[in-house]
């Protein structure tokens, strides 16, 4: 036979979307338009029926509308004819939409009488209005206009505030019409997508592709186009035997579950978002009418109570969902947040806050966590999910890899303490499936596990911005149900899915098992844009942790201070949403960040010093809300009482060594020091470690006294980096291999001296002007510390470059042990393999550390999170400036601490400094009688730190401790209260009782396993 089967294939491509496409609509009039803007921020309908009542404007199709981030009211009316009421009129609604990219630009809330009814996009402008009668008709659409990123390219991230984006208009409204839907068109139109992706996915020698062709050939043949409508029904007679011919035996099984990825801020601001979900969510529930098979999946605890407490019409529509077994809630979580970032207690509180919120509104409790777009995911994580209830993990995320393939579909995740959980990262490598052939061949084909497994998973529906499901993907995917060529579609759930699988491991399946991180290959640059962000997180979470602990001490919590709690956690937490903290938004988010994270500090700061009034004494007192005790040098605001030495710092404070103990709270008093820092013109030095310094005042030397060896190898010097950095791809996101090795060492010294001379305190000041930034660096030793605090104040203003501080360290050590939630991993200090080199970047919480047995230095910090550790030392990356797609990142003042810590055997007195710089003591002189039995609680344990300390959330006044072993090693702790331990329980995260604790002595007494995460109740 002739192949002209290009020729035949472009045929049917132009007359379908030419010609067969535009007779969908064969019969339509123009609707009546009028339009209110929106003064400022958005109102509800109720204000809005006012406004365009009172204020409207006429107004036709091809006029401008929409300042970026405003809205628009539109009210459009028409006549319906008599002979046209029925199931297929529609209204279609064209706001001037790019062509695709649901969610990425204007979006339109369609709203009767009822309630919100559904959304409008791109992807669907048509609005079934099957209860139309003959006569006047009215439709009013809530029309946002935001800007359509990121299809107007990265140089309009000004648009990205309201304060720069300006007012000219950004849309044209393109078509307002009442039409008639030819069905017979619609669904011939369905057939033919359907088969002509499939044949499209297929290898061109596959016997189905070609008889595909033909069939379609034969199709187009049958259609006359001029006359559509009229020969339809032929057409798709000629199409019915393709659609008929059932999956090869052995197929793969899809199920294909709706969804909205909706990123709770991300191209828009979080306001925004609220509305994305109740369009996205009317047309979820509105499709349920239509298809009774067709299953939503939706995660994000806080975008139902967006719902619940601003658009009750919509919650309600859910609830209603939820309970006939159509949508499920998924995930577990208050948001899909970053994993990388927040802190271990943070991710608990996730799922605590979460589930809590499920099984309130809808008695569901989640069984899987959802977090297919996240970046990266720590070893920690499976034993957090199984202890908030989810022993099932779906992600996609890891497709995105640039350098290795991950190789497995389906699989065990083993983490940090050897918990498992079932994993599966859809094969379609993606979370807004559209459900063609393309799509399920692809996953079909990209599946690595049809050695054991013949389920897989589909998400299908628009996402990021929202939009969903629409009617055609659900028609598709119904024809898919049993279609030779493809695999076999059934709409499902994601328990469909996973029963399923459990069920093949149940009968014995060999299911792979990946033991460790889920490293990201991607958008390591996440780990350092937007630092303010990523401060102001690591500060809230540290003050929660405060603030719980007191009012735990105080005894009986008012419930006015345990609802304050609660809300201030789920504002913490929303900022940890994976577009957010990671640092990938727009300006507007970070303005809004920013701001909340100061509101929240505040509040947390004063609920604190409430705390402390009533449990401390008159007198001047510093308190501890650490697990270890503590004895070390502070800088305080009144002069110390005690007969130790008092030494009065450049800023008007008092250096004293003072001791409190952990969980408790004693008296400032000066203590006696046995150990001095003595300070040369290059020099300071104590009892154990030296630092040395050179004409520019850089760090030339760093001995550890103790073990009488230096830390820098020969010629090593401690140095500030700066490095133009043009990712790629993706400016916020990613920081390239080849970044640091571009750097050159940040000059433009304008100062040193020595501001504070000991004997307690020592600090060296180096002040630098580089390109249009100052830079002040503090470097201090403490008497009888090993820590070196290099503390950085930083006026940033570059553009596209990374600053870093990196320290050569001559320990041989092959791999770095890096901080996470809950506990450490081991990263390799080389590129030996892909997997290795792939790790250039890596995610660490408080410390980095490079040992040799018996001797290793510690990188510290109180707010960074990227590290270096291939080339020959640590480096930390400190500002980035990325101009995409916020063009401001980071510019401005910011502050951190990085320290040093020479150190004997294992991590011990790593993970002690690395809380004394991440908990300071806290000084205090409001308290009043001090009634308080303190300290709350002693817990003696090698290597066993606490994460959280508060009373029960079910109002029982029983004490709850979280805690975990840090080290890697099988240790007993000891738990003793204030009061006395008289019964302990072992629970999960939500506080449910697991099991029973010996008590002896009034003490808890338990055996942690490695990297064990233990969450108790204690009476
Ligand atoms: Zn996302």
């Amino acid at each position: 036979m002739h192949d002209d089967s290009a020729l035949v294939e472009r045929r049917i491509r132009r007359e379908l979307a030419e010609r067969v496409l535009p007779a969908m609509y064969p019969l339509s009039v123009p609707m009546r338009v009028e339009a209110w803007d929106t003064p400022g921020e958005p109102v509800s309908h109720a204000e809005a029926l006012v406004g365009l009542v009172s204020s409207a404007r006429p107004f036709r199709v091809g006029e401008k509308w929409g300042r970026p981030w405003g809205t628009t009211w539109f009210r459009f009316t028409a006549d319906v004819p008599a002979d046209w009421v029925g199931d297929r009129l529609e209204a279609v609604v064209d706001l001037g939409f790019h062509p695709d990219s649901a969610g990425f630009q204007s979006e339109g809330l369609v709203w009767t009488a009822d309630g919100p009814v559904q959304g409008i996009h791109p992807r669907r402008t048509g609005v079934p209005l099957p209860a139309a009668t003959a006569g006047p008709f009215e439709l009013v659409v809530e029309a946002a206009s935001n800007p359509a990123f990121p299809m107007l390219g990265r140089r309009n991230g000004h648009l990205g505030s309201l304060s720069t984006a300006g007012d000219q208009p950004l849309y044209t409204l393109r078509q307002a019409s009442l039409a008639v839907r030819d069905d017979e068109v619609f669904h011939l139109l369905l057939d033919i997508e359907v088969l002509l992706g499939l044949m499209t996915a297929l290898p061109a020698t596959d016997k189905r592709r070609q008889r595909l062709l033909r069939q379609l050939e034969q199709a187009f043949n049958t259609i006359d186009m001029q006359r559509v409508g009229a020969t339809a029904a032929a057409a798709r007679q000629v199409l019915a035997p393709a659609l008929a011919l059932q999956a090869r035996d052995g197929a793969h099984h899809t199920v294909a579950v709706g969804h909205a990825h909706i990123d709770s801020a991300w191209l828009w601001p979080i306001r925004e978002t609220v509305r994305k979900c109740a369009r996205t969510f009317a047309s979820a529930t509105r499709m349920m009418d239509l298809y009774p098979d067709y299953r939503f999946v939706c995660s994000q605890a806080v975008q139902y109570h967006w719902m619940e407490t601003q658009y009750p019409t919509v919650f309600e529509r859910i609830r209603e969902r939820v309970a006939t077994g159509q949508w499920q809630p998924v995930g577990g979580m208050w948001v899909e947040a970053d994993m990388n970032l927040p802190s271990g207690e943070s991710i608990v509180r996730q799922l605590v806050h979460g589930q809590r919120y499920f099984e309130s509104r809808f008695g569901v409790r989640c069984t899987e966590v959802w977090i297919p777009d996240v970046f990266g995911y720590p070893a920690s994580l499976p034993q957090i999910f199984v202890a908030g209830g989810c022993d099932r993990f779906v992600t996609q995320k890891l497709s995105w890899n640039k350098q290795n393939r991950f190789p497995h579909s389906t699989f065990r995740w083993r983490g940090l303490d050897g918990s498992e959980v079932l994993t599966h990262f859809p094969p379609v490598d993606t979370y807004n499936a559209t459900v063609v052939g393309e799509e399920l061949v692809f996953s079909e084909q990209n599946f690595k596990d049809h050695g054991w497994s013949d389920w897989s998973l589909m998400p299908f529906g628009h996402g990021n911005g929202g939009g969903g499901p629409t009617r055609e993907m659900i028609e598709r995917a119904l024809r898919f149900t049993d279609l030779d060529g493809a695999p076999r579609v059934s709409m499902g759930t994601t328990h469909d899915f996973f029963d399923r699988v459990e069920a093949e491991a149940r009968a014995g399946a060999p299911v792979p098992l990946w033991d460790g991180e889920l490293y990201f290959e991607m958008h390591r640059g996440t780990l350092t844009s937007q630092a303010r962000t990523k401060v102001g997180n690591r500060r809230c979470e540290r003050l929660l942790r405060e603030a719980e602990l007191w009012w735990a001490a105080v005894g009986e919590v008012p419930s006015e201070v345990t609802a304050e709690l609660d809300s201030l956690w789920k504002e913490v937490l929303l900022q940890q949403f994976h577009d957010i903290i990671p640092g990938s938004s727009i300006t507007w988010v970070y303005e809004d960040a920013e701001r909340v994270h100061a509101e929240v500090a505040e509040r947390l700061e004063a609920l604190i010093a409430d705390a402390l009034a009533r449990i401390t004494p008159s007198t001047a007192t510093v308190a501890n809300a650490g697990t270890l005790d503590r004895r070390e040098v502070v800088a305080l605001a009144q002069r110390p009482s005690g007969d130790g030495d008092v030494q009065q710092l450049s800023d008007g404070r008092f250096a004293a060594m003072v001791a409190a103990p952990a969980f408790g709270v004693a008296a400032t008093s000066a203590l006696a020091v046995d150990d001095a820092v003595v300070v040369t013109e290059r020099s300071f030095a104590n009892g154990r470690v030296a630092i040395g310094w050179d004409l520019d005042g850089s760090i030339t030397s760093i001995i550890d006294v103790r073990a009488a060896r230096e830390v820098l190898p020969s010629g090593g010097v401690v140095t500030l980096e700066l490095a133009p950095d043009q990712p790629v791809e993706y400016d916020a996101w990613d920081v390239e291999r080849w970044t640091r090795g571009l750097g050159s060492p940040v000059g433009g010294v304008e100062s040193v001296r020595v501001v504070e001379s000991g004997p307690l305190v020592a600090t060296l000041e180096v002040r630098r002007r580089f390109g249009s930034s100052t830079l002040v660096q503090r470097t201090t030793v403490r008497a009888g510390s090993a820590r070196i605090d290099m503390s950085f104040d930083i006026d940033w203003h570059e553009d596209e470059h990374l600053l870093s501080l990196f320290v050569p360290v001559d320990v041989r050590a092959r791999e770095a042990a890096c901080d996470i939630q809950f506990g450490h991993v081991m990263r390799p200090t080389h590129a030996s393999t892909p997997w290795d080199a792939a790790k250039f970047e890596v995610c660490a919480h408080r410390y980095v550390d490079l040992s040799e047995p018996g001797f290793g230095v510690a990188m510290l910090n109180d707010g960074r999170y990227g590290y270096g550790v291939q080339d020959g030392g640590i480096s930390v990356s400190l500002l980035r400036a990325a101009k995409y797609p916020d063009p401001v990142q980071d510019h401005g003042r910011h502050s951190v601490t990085i320290s040093l810590l020479p150190h004997g055997a294992g991590l011990g007195d790593v993970l002690r400094e690395a809380e004394a710089l991440n908990l300071p003591l806290r000084e205090t002189h409001a308290g009043s009688a001090g009634s308080a039995p303190l300290p709350l609680l002693t817990v003696d344990g090698v290597g066993v730190e606490v994460d959280a300390v508060k009373r029960a959330d079910d109002g029982s006044g029983d004490l709850v401790v979280r805690l975990h072993e840090a080290l890697g090693a099988r240790t007993t702790v000891t738990v003793r209260t204030s009061t006395g331990v008289h019964a302990a329980e072992r629970c999960n995260l939500l506080e449910e009782v697991q099991s029973g604790i010996e008590t002896s002595d009034r003490c808890a007494v338990l055996t942690l396993t490695p990297f064990e995460l233990v969450t108790l109740r204690l009476r």
